[in-house]
């Protein structure tokens, strides 16, 4: 029998009522009180079901009212200027940083890691840090009151809090604002009797982390000295400093026993003798059930080649990435339902494991490669090159900077409420689509009134550009309460891949034959690629992820057919999850561009000449992926370009890229109506780089989340700055 443990639960709960609490504390619809109070009963409430569960060392201080880095920030009054209104700071503080406010921006947001959720970044200005409330000592206090004795306080580790911030000039001078900080943290808990703390460092599976192995060791010297057992734990990948990590003086080392490169490192390095290995052995960022046969192998895996002082069973991530339970799902296949396993069913995974009663199965079993390549032997590639399309493409007759937009316009809240008539059957398919139609057509009378060049249909039908395709596509799944947090209160209900992808039918082809039938101009047709496709769902877990990328590609493929059948000869496939899935480690970086390429060009391989292929990504650092995102080889590309100013398009310009580009000329996340001269300046910058033919004008992205009036008026200066630059070229 060994510890069953967990690294961190989530806090959107299939319910909502984490979110609920939040929005309506933001709405003012209740008080601070009511929402410490409500937050507290749920808080509670996740520590004694996990202790239900039969979980150790329950985990405290994970329970975030929005963001983990953004506690830490808090907590050591890393507070930048333009949020502080109170000497010791408070909520107020705290959710302007998260969300900002009238005056001020919010902090930057960023992925964490390779997955799906987004962190604040907190902003060191030379700020005097100090210690403003020990909140994981707070947490364990009220788990002891609770009854629960032995929680584990968890936190984000100092070295990936600093990797992870912005505005220190280095590492060491991070380390040495915060280190004093943390020592004060762990000192109170040892002094309160904490027997185990967790501290993260995800930052150090980062390849970058091979460079920072002193200072890491130098963090780990210094807390061992006054903290009490340290578990110092990682995820997502194995640690690229694996050796550095051993050597540390801390009681425990948590690793991702499932990654093919911990395995390697147990079995050539070992693991010391004097340490508990936390040993994540159960998916926490999946969602398939595991055969318990297969659990206990790798278990005896690990202790054969470990021999740790103590094993701990654990998933190998924080269930944050997860939804909280099955059980209240009504509309999956019986099979597929007993194929899932969500947080809570993993907690039962981790006790089972960790009671250690199951058979172990004879053989290993082999682990897939994520990143297997696909289409071996296919030619995927469109076959001719982009100065030949543009000769053909002229057809289209745009004039110089041609004007338009991502695809999706407002959808206002009458848009949303036809939708969810429709879905919960109070609408008819005829008057649901006739009320879109409708909407498109006066869209596209809008589009026509603003000047716009390439007009869209809306994307009114879409509530997500996943889930819109998934639901269209065979082998998709959809959950009820599968809320996945994204940021803050924000969740997604990613779908599920559970069987082979298809096209039984034509997905949006009616949708744009109906809106190009409208006007002259040209209509773009609109779809998800499958990079984005496959990055933003669940996926199957016996089958590399190249795989159903492959399979959606295919199905694409079929679409883009029907449409250019149809007429609609100009195809947008979006892929603003390109870069996001990007592996962490550099060595396998050319596999995931091998078939996230390929499975692109795929879609668009069939097409005609004179078809023009279009694709859009939001903001990407391009200047990692720029060969990459060459060789998908769309038309044009449509990229964020405002934050900026234009400056990212000097990436460009630096490689061999031949396709046009659609410069994101303004920030369609802010409200604000952009100025006309300040589009104008960032188009002429980008004019130095590239001739004009090169060029088209955009916002940065959908315009979904805008009201009408904003959207109208921002197009309406974007096509006027648009319109004065081609009077001077
Ligand atoms: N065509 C999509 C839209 O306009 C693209 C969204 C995205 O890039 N995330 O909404
Ligand atoms: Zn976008």
């Amino acid at each position: 029998m060994n510890k069953a443990t967990t690294i961190g639960y989530l806090q959107l709960d299939g319910k909502r009522a984490w979110k609920r609490a939040l929005e309506s504390f933001w709405q003012e619809k209740t008080s601070e009180e009511a929402l410490h109070q409500t937050l507290k009963t749920l808080r509670l409430h996740r520590l004694h079901k996990q202790e239900s569960y039969g979980i150790d060392h329950v985990p405290v201080n994970d329970f975030t009212y929005y963001d983990r880095m953004l506690d830490t920030a808090w907590m050591f009054n890393l507070i930048p200027a333009r949020h502080r209104t109170n000497d010791t700071p408070d909520v107020t503080e705290y959710f302007a940083m998260a969300r900002g406010t009238v005056d001020a921006g919010a902090c930057a947001m960023k992925k964490w890691f390779n997955t799906n959720y987004h962190y604040i970044v907190p902003e060191y200005e030379n700020q005097p840090l100090k210690l403003v409330r020990n909140l994981p000592l707070e947490a364990y206090a009220e788990a002891e009151a609770a009854g629960i004795t032995d929680a584990k306080p968890v936190l984000i580790g100092p070295y990936t809090f600093v990797k992870l911030s912005s505005g220190f000039n280095s590492l060491g001078e991070g380390l040495e604002a915060v280190l004093p900080l943390y020592t004060q943290v762990l000192a109170e808990l040892n002094a309160r009797g904490v027997n185990w703390v967790q501290l993260e460092e995800p930052y150090a599976v980062t390849d970058e982390a091979e460079a920072d192995a002193e200072s890491l060791a130098h963090v780990y010297e210094t807390l061992s000295e006054v903290a009490p057992n340290i578990m110092l734990q990682t995820y997502f990948e194995a640690p690229a400093v694996y050796e550095t990590l051993t050597q540390l003086p801390v009681a425990g080392l948590g690793l991702d026993v499932t990654k093919p490169r911990t395995q390697k490192l147990l079995k050539t390095q070992g693991f010391p003798a004097d340490k508990v290995l936390a040993a994540g052995v159960i998916p926490g960022d999946r969602i398939w059930k595991q055969a318990p046969a297969q659990v206990e192998t790798l278990l005896r895996f690990v202790e054969e080649t470990a021999h740790p002082k103590a094993l701990w069973v654990q998933p190998t991530t924080s269930l944050l990435h997860v939804p909280e339970t099955k059980t209240h799902e009504t509309r999956l296949s019986q099979t597929l339902y007993d194929q899932l396993a969500f947080a809570d069913e993993k907690l039962a995974e981790v006790k089972t494991a960790a009671s250690r009663t199951a058979p172990a199965e004879t053989t290993h079993p082999a682990p897939v490669n994520e990143h297997a390549a696909v289409f071996a032997g296919v030619d995927t590639h469109r076959g001719t090159n982009a100065d030949k399309r543009r000769v053909a493409q002229q057809s289209f007759q745009l004039p110089l900077l041609p004007t338009t937009t991502i695809g999706s316009l407002p959808q206002t809240t009458d848009v949303r409420k036809l939708r969810r008539d429709y879905k919960q059957g109070e609408l008819s398919a005829a008057a649901y689509e006739e009320a879109l139609e409708a909407r498109t057509a006066g869209w596209i009378e809008t589009q026509e009134a603003l000047g716009l060049d390439v007009l869209v249909h809306g994307e009114f039908e879409r509530n997500d550009m996943v889930e819109y395709f998934g639901e269209r596509l065979e082998g998709y799944a959809f959950t009820d309460f599968g809320w996945v947090q994204s940021y803050g209160s924000r969740g997604v209900k990613p779908p599920i891949v559970h069987d082979t992808v298809h096209r039984p039918e034509a997905m949006t082809v009616k949708a744009a034959v109906h809106a190009q039938s409208l006007t002259e101009k040209p209509l773009k047709g609109m779809l998800t690629g499958p990079v984005t496709m496959v990055n933003w769902s669940f996926l199957p877990e016996d089958q590399p992820k190249s795989v159903t990328a492959a399979e959606v590609a295919e199905a694409l493929a079929e679409e883009v057919r029907d449409l250019e059948a149809a007429g609609i000869t100009m195809i947008q496939i979006d892929e603003p999850a390109f870069k996001e899935g990007y592996p962490l480690r550099a060595a396998d970086q050319a596999a995931y561009e091998d078939w996230a390429v390929r499975t692109f060009q795929r879609t668009h391989r069939d097409v005609a000449d004179s078809t023009q292929v279009h694709t859009h990504m939001c903001y990407s650092q391009f200047e990692e992926i720029l060969e990459a995102v060459g060789a998908m080889d769309a038309d044009v590309i449509s990229i964020e370009a405002s934050r900026s100013r234009g400056k990212i398009l000097e990436a460009f310009a630096d490689g061999q890229f031949v396709n046009d580009i659609g410069l994101g000329v303004y920030d369609i996340h802010s409200p604000r109506t952009p100025a006309v001269a300040e589009m104008e300046a960032m188009i002429e910058r980008c004019l130095d780089l590239f001739p004009a033919e090169r060029f088209w004008v955009n916002p940065d992205c959908g315009l979904k989340t805008r009201s009408e009036a904003e959207a109208k008026a921002s197009l309406e200066a974007m096509v006027e700055a648009a319109r004065n630059v081609r009077e001077r070229v």
